[in-house]
């Protein structure tokens, strides 16, 4: 038996970044946590500077050329937000930036104050010039946040650096976002296992363990950052509409897909959506499958030809589509 030994982690994107590979391979690691670090360095908004700082501070005052690839992600993110409006918006920065939700400092807000923000993020006021790479806010005060796509394309881009030095086999996990490569040769089948958190649980406990091959697992939650006041609980992702915590049957949503990339968005858009206008997409586009975990302790799993889900917690009633 092959065990996967060789375990790397360090502490980035405000997570625990770590790295599993049956054998040792130095170059290839250092390759991966300078490119994660690189990226960072390019999309964080978490500190005073960076290529998206760049484009926030220069808020309607001047567009500001970026690099090829942030240009890229900012572009599939306007797409995005602007497809599917109403959950997602990678404009939604003055909004998260007034929360803290999961920072020092969170709190809720004055509705006068959400209100004034509301007015700052709508993603047609971003403009994008794909022959210089710029970007330019046209409004003081607006700001991109990649949050909810960015754990994603970072994790596709480590997998492609794995592949540059030959590794094959292996995890990738970025907080939330697990991406598995190849086959694994710990489980007869192949199967890789990845264990699904229970939400709320205070030891870590799993509701479930997923098994996948050459697939991403990305999960969306409600569990990680948030606050509790006054008896309610406010969490990270926002409703673009009422400039609110979304508000719904969910407690997390996982999607099983081929890209980090496209985990990441779903995860985020189907946590907006809810379970039933998510199924009616997923109907459509069998090669997503999806695990919603419902606050009535219902799991929910859509397609699930795409892997295999092994129940834990038996305080779950499995439902499969
Ligand atoms: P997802 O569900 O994938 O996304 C939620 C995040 O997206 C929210 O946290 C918010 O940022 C944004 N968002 C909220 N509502 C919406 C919406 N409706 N549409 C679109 N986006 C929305 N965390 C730290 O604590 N410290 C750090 O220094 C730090 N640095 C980071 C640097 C980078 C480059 C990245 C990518 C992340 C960093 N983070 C840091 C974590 C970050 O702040 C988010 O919490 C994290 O990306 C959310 O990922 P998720 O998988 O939990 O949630
Ligand atoms: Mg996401």
């Amino acid at each position: 038996m092959v065990n996967l030994n060789y375990e790397y982690t360090q502490h980035l994107i405000g997570t625990t970044v770590s790295l599993m590979l049956f054998e040792p391979n130095e170059t290839a690691v250092q390759a991966v946590f300078q490119t994660i670090k690189m990226l960072e360095d390019k999309l964080t908004v978490n500190r005073s500077s960076s290529e998206v700082m760049s484009i926030n501070l220069a808020a309607g005052h001047h567009p500001v050329i970026v690099s090829r690839s942030v240009f890229s992600l900012i572009e599939q993110a306007q797409k995005i937000s602007l497809y599917f409006n109403s959950c997602f918006n990678f404009a939604i920065g003055p909004l998260v930036k007034l929360w803290k939700i999961g920072f020092n400092g969170y709190q809720v807000p004055s509705a006068k104050l959400i209100r004034e923000k509301l007015l700052l993020i709508d993603p047609k006021n971003i403009e994008l010039d794909a022959n210089t790479y710029s970007v330019f806010l046209r409004k003081p005060g607006m700001e991109i946040d990649l949050g909810a796509i960015a754990k994603g394309y970072i994790a596709d881009v480590v997998k492609s650096i794995l592949h540059q030095h030959q590794v094959y086999k292996g995890i990738i996990n970025l907080g939330g976002n697990v991406l598995t490569l190849g086959s694994s040769l710990t489980d007869g089948n192949g199967y890789w296992h990845i264990g699904l958190r229970k939400p709320f649980s205070t030891n870590g406990k799993l509701s479930g363990i997923i098994k996948v091959k050459d697939k991403s697992v990305v999960t969306s939650g409600i569990y990680e950052r948030f606050f509790i006041q006054n008896y309610r609980l406010y969490h990270h992702l926002l409703n673009p509409q009422t400039g609110y915590p979304l508000n719904n049957e969910l407690e997390s949503v996982t999607i099983i897909s081929d890209s980090s990339l496209e985990g990441d968005i779903y995860s985020t858009i189907f946590y907006g959506w809810g379970v039933d206008k998510s199924r009616q997409y997923l109907q459509k586009h069998q090669n997503l499958s999806a695990i919603f975990l419902l606050k009535n302790k219902t799991a929910i799993l859509v397609n699930p030809d795409n892997f295999i889900f092994q129940q834990i917690d038996t305080q779950y009633q499995i439902k499969t589509d």
